[in-house]
């Protein structure tokens, strides 16, 4: 597969993503095969930097559509993310590697406040940081804690790491036979067609500091690598073309 492409990369991965295919909300066997995975990118010195959302637990939205204060119901969200963290820390500390969290909302008992240089340091030592508690603000998302996060350790990268489907499609390709899968994009793309990337907060914030993100299929083993080491699978979104 060669040698990696990128020093350091954040990767996203949505709460579902640590999900099993039965009715639990996080499943040890799916999060230690990404572990796995994870492992291989720090055996090859690539600096990993990881956010994991919430969505498997609680989405606040959904807390706040069925009549519950938004900022309470995401504070909610946010805390649903350290969950998922520490559960990927676990795998990831099974494996042999050694992980920090940091958590946007102080929580001294459970893991270390999120202090930038201090990331930096864990990463320059070959420590897998994960970002939890998203931007510690209400009305975000854990798609904005990438994009800010991947700015400030100055990451050269976004992994956007999706289930079951392998890119960017014109639409959803479960429904629409039509939807055609986009290779590259360009932000404003994404923006101005409304495609379902990530939210525009995200968007806006990558492009405006020029982040590129990769948008590929984590179902499929391997992938994480493949992406790493510069292989053409997925969709690429960048500032410009
Ligand atoms: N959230 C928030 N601020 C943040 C990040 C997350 O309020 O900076 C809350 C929000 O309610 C969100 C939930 O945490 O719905 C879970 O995050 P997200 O939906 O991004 O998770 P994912 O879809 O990636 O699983």
């Amino acid at each position: 597969m060669g040698l990696p492409k990128y020093e350091r990369i954040v990767l996203k991965l949505s709460g579902e993503a640590l999900a099993g295919r039965q009715d639990t909300s996080i499943d040890p066997s799916v999060i230690s095969a990404i572990a796995e995975e994870i492992k291989e990118l720090v055996d090859m010195k690539v600096e990993v930097a990881i956010v994991v959302g919430g969505g498997n637990i609680w989405r606040g939205m959904a807390g706040s559509a069925r009549g519950m204060d938004r900022a309470t119901a995401d504070y909610m969200g946010m805390l649903a993310t350290v969950m998922n963290s520490l559960a990927l820390q676990d795998a990831l500390e099974k494996t042999g590697v050694p992980t920090r969290v940091q958590t946007s909302i102080e929580m001294r008992q459970v893991a270390e406040p999120y202090i930038r240089r201090r990331a930096i340091r864990h990463l320059e030592k070959g420590r897998v940081v994960i970002f939890a508690a998203g931007t510690g603000n209400p009305y975000f998302s854990t798609d904005t804690t990438a994009a800010l996060r991947a700015a400030e350790i100055e990451a050269n990268v976004i992994l956007m790491a999706k289930n079951n489907v392998d890119g960017v499609y014109s639409a959803d390709p479960t429904l629409d036979p039509d939807a055609v899968k986009y290779d590259t994009l360009t932000y404003l793309d994404v923006l101005n067609q409304g495609l379902g990337v990530m939210d525009s907060t995200a968007s806006s914030l990558c492009m405006d500091n020029d982040i590129p993100l990769i948008v590929f299929n984590i179902s499929t083993r391997d992938n994480i690598k493949r992406v790493v080491c510069g292989e053409d699978i997925g969709t690429v979104v960048r500032g410009n073309v």
